[in-house]
């Protein structure tokens, strides 16, 4: 059993966690927990996962770790617990805040705070033996003015919401896996991790801990492979389907053009590639705009809704965002014989009532995630999103591979294949994106031909990852919906996995436990 409890005050931020490890270990496990429940725990064997835990709630902590269990703690460190731990923390200080900040990109370069958060690999070893996913982070960094994020991930703020640095803390260094440093000095622990006879504690210095980032492969090691001999461990779900050593999805969101697609879409025939087109459905009012969609899709390619209008936050309302996704499906299905099920946000704005009003009109789910804005549709991993029902998952697919994203110094492509590294690296099926030229705009692509030797560069660099899976659109979020729906329960014996009956791609699902990459067992008990 996976215990959350968070205080009253932070029930929504109990949401957004709730969400993040129903992705990485199913929404069975998880069960939300009071105070009561943690006073009075007696069986040893659980994970407890504490957001901003309050002083009074020390002493349970305290017995908790002497028993056999995996704490995750997320946030604020009262001073009670911080005598516990051995910590010293502040609030945080006018200079983090400074150093927090970051100046929107200039084109051809990437802009990122000074403050970085630095792990050590060797101690970060201690939690399943592997490095760091992502070895160091800027807090808050753009390629593209203030909007996009390349290497997918969100802000570390330094404001009062869950996203900020809860506070600066000061670790023995023994406990410390991560810090957070500025022009040459160590301004706070980010991260750290306590090892007992009969428990471990992980802290991260986030209230909504790092759900957003690849950091994220951290807590998933934590509950699958940290000490499987002496601590509790819980199955995780990978991204990536067994058999492959990367997922990659791409698409084209055609705003205002699709045919000017072409030598783009006969580049990626050429390369082998999937191919997929997101469409702005009033671009589908002119018909010599229908013969491209109807041969990708004849060629084995994906067709997406990217709305009727491309309005910012689909329309401002859920009734605009369903009216959106249904008018948009319509004419799509028109224009191309095909029905869509799955929809990308225009800027990647992706609010809560879209995601109802999408999942209304009959989508399996959307594709978003921007450091910008909606910052609970941002994650490391993919699955149901916090407010929606089963039936209906998010995707992050923060990469967005336009010209002017090209860096003037050193390798161009040097961001885009970071970007696609580190996604290996924490385990996430990757997804990037461009857009067809049109006659007002090329994206900072000087021509076609400059375009087309970026994306073939950039495949080339991801094929050298070994095994990898090139899927289309509809193929990536069909695999993660199935994921989605995977069932994963305890049982005395160890764990029942039930994928859904009817999955909706030949690919299988991987699971990681006990430092292991194992198949869903025959059976589907896993012991
Ligand atoms: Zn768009």
């Amino acid at each position: 059993m996976i215990h959350l409890l968070a205080p009253g005050d932070q029930q929504a931020t109990a949401n957004l966690v709730a969400s993040a490890l129903a992705r990485s270990c199913g929404q069975d496990l998880l069960r939300p927990s009071g105070y009561a429940e943690l006073r009075d725990a007696a069986a040893p064997g659980s994970a407890w996962v504490l957001i901003d835990p309050r002083p009074e709630w020390t002493a349970a902590i305290a017995r908790l770790l002497q028993a056999r269990h995996k704490l995750l703690v997320f946030g604020h460190i009262s001073p009670p617990l911080a005598e516990l731990l051995q910590m010293h923390c502040e609030p945080l200080s006018p200079a983090f805040q400074a150093a927090a900040a970051c100046a929107p990109a200039p084109s051809f370069a990437s802009s990122e705070s000074a403050a970085r958060v630095v792990y050590s690999p060797q101690a970060v070893q201690r939690i399943a033996g592997h490095a760091p996913a992502m070895a160091e982070r800027a807090l808050r960094r753009y390629d593209f003015t203030d909007e996009w994020n390349n290497l997918g991930f969100g802000a570390i703020a330094s404001d009062d919401s869950p996203w900020a640095l809860a506070q600066l803390a000061q670790l023995q260094p023994e406990h410390q896996l991560a810090s957070v440093e500025a022009n040459g000095q160590t301004l706070s622990a980010y991260a750290g991790l306590w090892t007992g006879a009969t428990s471990s504690l992980l802290w991260f210095n986030r209230c909504a801990g790092p759900i957003d980032s690849q950091e994220w492969r951290l807590v998933e090691d934590f509950l699958s492979c940290h000490r499987p001999d002496e601590l509790p461990c819980w199955p995780v779900l990978a991204e990536v389907p067994r058999g492959f050593d990367a997922a990659v999805s791409m698409r084209l969101d055609c705003d205002e053009d699709i045919e000017s697609a072409r030598a783009l879409w006969k580049t990626y025939q050429e390369q082998q590639v999937p191919f997929s087109l997101a469409l702005h459905s009033k671009v589908l009012a002119d018909p010599a705009q229908h013969r491209l969609p109807r041969e990708v899709l004849a060629a084995g390619g994906a067709l997406l809704s990217h709305t009727a209008t491309h309005a910012p936050d689909w329309g401002g309302s859920y009734a605009a965002a369903f009216e959106e996704g249904r008018t948009s499906a319509d004419t799509i299905r028109e224009a191309t014989g095909t029905s869509v099920r799955y929809a990308v946000s225009p800027f990647h704005q992706t609010p809560v009532y879209a995601r109802l009003g999408l999942a209304d009109a009959g989508y399996s789910g959307c594709i978003g995630g921007i450091i910008r804005n909606d910052f609970d549709f941002l994650m490391a991993r993919a699955g149901v999103p916090p407010g929606s029902a089963t039936g209906f998952i998010g995707h992050s697919q923060q990469c967005m591979l336009h010209g002017d994203c090209m860096l003037a110094d050193g390798d161009p492509l040097r961001i885009f294949k970071q970007a696609f590294d580190m996604a290996c690296a924490g385990g996430a099926f990757f997804g990037y994106l461009d857009h067809p030229f049109s006659e007002r705009y090329q994206y900072g692509w000087t021509d076609e031909a400059q375009r087309i030797a970026a994306h073939v560069d950039l495949i080339a660099h991801m094929r050298r990852r070994g095994r990898v899976l090139f899927a289309n659109e509809q193929q990536c979020m069909d695999f993660l919906l199935d994921r989605a729906q995977t069932r994963v329960q305890a049982e005395p014996e160890g764990f029942r996995i039930t994928p859904p009956a009817t999955p909706r791609t030949p690919w299988a699902i991987q699971l990681r436990y006990r430092g292991q990459s194992l198949p869903v067992p025959a059976g589907g008990l896993l012991s």
